[in-house]
């Protein structure tokens, strides 16, 4: 049975489902789900680390300076969610090691967390100088100090999604057509959006996936800092914005299930709210552009260049691609999440 199929017998016997529930089903199914059947980087989308190594190179910078800042922890687990084909921490270790991090690397336990069984595969053969060790998700990585980053993984946290209704408010959910074909309608009872949602325009979209992640930082005994960068607006709260790709392609999102990724923007707003509001420090959201620049990506950019004089051109439109407002400078942020009491993190 195709995992369409699945979710059309679901809906027969248990009714419409919120679109958060299909996009956890449609993504991480173990068997038939996006991630676990056909994850598509480099297929369906391409991402910063994909696109030039001084991605993760500054971002290991960034790793040795704020280990440095949590007072050099011999032993700290070193996290991260959703490696993809593992291109970020590659070239983080990488320069850490070039760049006077041995200590930094000896203190580091790097921990994975990945529901993928292919990409761990992936993954644990491109790290394997750094012995990674596994994590289903955040709430199972061990206690102690902790440095995390995640690119790209806050967008594919399932949402929930309301229309405005005159006075009310519905939720959108998938049932099916007369056909028998999955299509988006509005709920019959009148759910209220989530507290802290940002109640603008007639669509509010809130992943309820950000929650879960600030909880289980919260809930750390020890120092932590992590960074997600991802795309979003900063200053208001994201209506519509599901979207499905393939091939590098938009589709519809209920197109076949589980052969897409879906996405949805993230609302860096309400992250830092949450974060704040379980006493944590938030810096940014700012733009992935300026974080860049601001950890050096100029000079690591004119180093490459001069060591590979044939490849210039190439070197420089990739990293430019990261950085430049009309690529992807502007529209991915990058937020940094800490316990309370470190100073503030380099980039910000
Ligand atoms: N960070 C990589 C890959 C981004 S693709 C890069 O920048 O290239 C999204 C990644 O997040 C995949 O590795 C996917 O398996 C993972 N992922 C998606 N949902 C997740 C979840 N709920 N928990 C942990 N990882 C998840």
């Amino acid at each position: 049975m195709t995992l369409e199929e699945r979710l059309i017998r679901l809906i027969e016997t248990e009714g419409p489902i919120p679109l958060s529930t299909y996009m956890q089903i449609a993504l991480h199914d173990p068997k038939q789900g996006y991630y676990a059947a056909r994850p598509g980087i480099g297929r369906d989308f391409t991402t910063a680390p994909e696109t030039s190594q001084v991605f993760g190179e500054l971002i290991g910078l960034w790793l040795v300076h704020e280990w440095r800042a949590m007072g050099e922890p011999a032993a700290f687990r070193l996290v991260e969610i959703g490696p993809g084909r593992a291109l970020l921490l590659h070239d983080a270790l990488k320069i850490a090691s070039l760049a006077g991090g041995e200590a930094f690397l000896k203190a580091a336990q790097l921990t994975l967390v990945e529901p993928s069984p292919a990409l761990r595969l992936v993954q644990k053969e491109r790290l394997a100088r750094f012995n990674p060790s596994f994590a289903r998700q955040l709430s199972d990585v061990p206690p102690g100090p902790m440095l995390l980053v995640a690119n790209e993984y806050l967008d594919c946290l399932p949402a929930r999604q309301f229309r405005r209704d005159g006075e009310r408010w519905r939720e959108c959910v998938i049932g099916l057509s007369p056909e028998r074909s999955l299509v988006m309608g509005l709920a019959a009872d009148e759910p209220r959006p989530p507290a802290g949602a940002t109640l603008t325009g007639d669509v509010v979209e809130v992943q309820t996936g950000l929650d879960l992640v600030v909880a289980d930082l919260a809930s750390r005994k020890e120092p932590f800092r992590a960074l997600f960068i991802d795309y979003g607006p900063a200053d208001r709260a994201p209506g519509d914005t599901l979207r499905a790709f393939r091939k590098g392609q938009q589709v519809s999102p209920l197109a076949e299930p589980g052969a897409n990724d879906l996405t949805v923007d993230v609302d860096f707003g309400r992250f830092a709210r949450l974060a704040a509001s379980a006493s944590l420090d938030a810096h940014g959201p700012a733009p992935q552009g300026m974080f860049l620049l601001g950890l050096g990506a100029q000079a690591r950019l004119n180093q490459l260049i001069k060591a590979n004089p044939d490849q210039a051109e190439e070197i420089f439109n990739a990293a430019q691609r990261l950085i430049d407002p009309q690529h992807m400078g502007e529209r991915f942020k990058a937020i940094c999440l800490s316990s309370s009491g470190l100073p503030k993190p380099a980039g910000f």
